[in-house]
């Protein structure tokens, strides 16, 4: 038998594009190199608690379209990314707002917080001297002084990029937002959450009644002969790796994660704690059950899992997590993609096979549209 579609990678593009397919009457079959499915939002059970392997996942949207349609594979519940920061063992709240700068300050209104930024943006300015901003340091600090980049944003981005601000561009950093209200919800979309129950429900209900494969990695198995078992492709994988690296390899940095279980219910009362000076090597500390626990069950489960997370350079065996997008990789990418219009039946979707920065919502956003197209909602 032929499928229509062999899709490569069960991640979020090609299990929305599976259920979407199947859905309009088409033959799928999905293949993923992991021993898993889901790709980056599988999550790993630990002592009761979903743990994100690979990184922190949080669903966030202001499109009704793509809000609907997961809420109509699993439902999601009330959780609101609200991250702290610990800089020197003092708390902020983020993103930048009343919060933070009450912490900071100890100022009571909007207007005094705006006194403060203005006359630090000012003082920055002024010592430029009139010359024009060559770096992310002299970036920020005109966009929020001192105090706020000193404590909260220098010795992260630098830990992020493994850089000094001063050597990393400007551009890097094009808006810093301040906020003059007492609003600690990071995201501005209308919706966001996690699926109640983990993100495996999500995929479980993606590719229910569809033929799955794991531990199969393409370029190693009979199936790189595709057009034998299938009249299409979709490949979600390394659009490098898709010709043999022959233009040669892209770039990614990637996040390593130390992750261990601790014998009390509570470690630090916030899914999400940014380490923002140079004191801690990693990150951001993850505490994995407070993105589905809240109130008392925090307690009824005796332990929680924590992730330390560190920020690299990708190694080979590592994994590919966010795109360097620098003149090198650009114009290596943009050839890549002319290469990919050329191969007939051959749909390339997703972070990897686009080199692109895709958060979730956009990428079923993505998906839905293309199957409409395909499929002629
Ligand atoms: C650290 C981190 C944190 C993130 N946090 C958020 C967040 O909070 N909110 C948000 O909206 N988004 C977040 N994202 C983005 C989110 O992870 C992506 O939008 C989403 O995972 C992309 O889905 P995908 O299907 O394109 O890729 P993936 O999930 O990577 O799936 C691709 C799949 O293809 C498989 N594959 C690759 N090559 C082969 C091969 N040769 N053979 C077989 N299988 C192959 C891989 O094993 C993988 O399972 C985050 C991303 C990262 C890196």
């Amino acid at each position: 038998m032929k499928y229509d579609f062999l899709i490569v990678g069960s991640g979020l593009f090609g299990a929305t594009f599976a259920y979407k397919a199947k859905k309009a009457g088409k033959s799928c079959l999905v293949i993923d190199k992991r021993p898993h499915l889901g790709g980056n939002v599988y999550c790993e059970n630990i002592e009761g608690i979903n743990v994100h392997k690979y990184g922190a996942h949080i669903f966030h949207t202001s499109n009704k379209e793509v809000w609907d349609f997961v809420n109509s594979i699993v439902k999601f519940n009330r959780y609101t990314n609200c991250p702290m920061a610990n800089y020197k063992d003092k708390l902020y709240n983020l993103p930048f707002n009343m919060n933070t700068f009450y912490q900071m300050w100890g100022v009571t209104t909007p207007e005094q917080a705006q006194a403060k930024i203005e006359e630090q943006k000012a003082e920055a300015i002024a010592s430029l001297n009139g010359k024009e901003l060559s770096n992310l340091e002299e970036q920020a600090l005109t966009l929020v002084g001192k105090d706020i980049f000193e404590k909260l944003i220098k010795d992260y981005t630098e830990k992020q990029w493994g850089r000094s601000c001063k050597d990393l561009p400007a551009f890097i950093i094009k808006r810093l937002p301040v906020r003059f209200v007492f609003d600690n919800n990071y995201f501005n979309d209308t919706y966001q959450g996690i699926p109640i129950g983990g993100y495996n429900k999500l995929i479980d209900g993606l590719l229910d009644g569809i033929e799955c494969k794991t531990n199969l990695d393409f370029f190693n198995s009979e199936y790189i002969d595709w057009q034998k078992f299938a009249d299409s492709l979709v490949y979600t994988g390394a659009i490098d790796e898709y010709f043999g690296n022959s233009l040669g390899k892209l770039d990614w940095r990637t996040v390593s994660f130390k992750t261990r279980v601790e014998s009390i219910p509570n470690y630090q009362g916030n899914a999400v704690v940014n380490y923002t000076s140079h004191e801690q090597p990693y990150t951001r500390v993850i505490e994995h059950k407070h993105f589905e626990m809240f109130g008392q069950a925090v307690y009824e489960c005796q332990k929680t899992v924590v992730s330390e997370e560190y920020s690299l350079e990708y190694k080979e065996g590592l994994e590919p997590y966010y795109p360097v997008n620098n003149d090198r990789n650009n114009i290596l990418a943009e050839q890549y993609r002319k290469l990919a219009e050329q191969e007939k039946n051959v749909i390339f979707g997703g972070r990897l096979a686009e080199y692109k920065y895709y958060d979730m919502a956009p990428i079923i956003e993505t998906v839905l549209s293309l199957t409409n197209q395909l499929f002629d909602k």
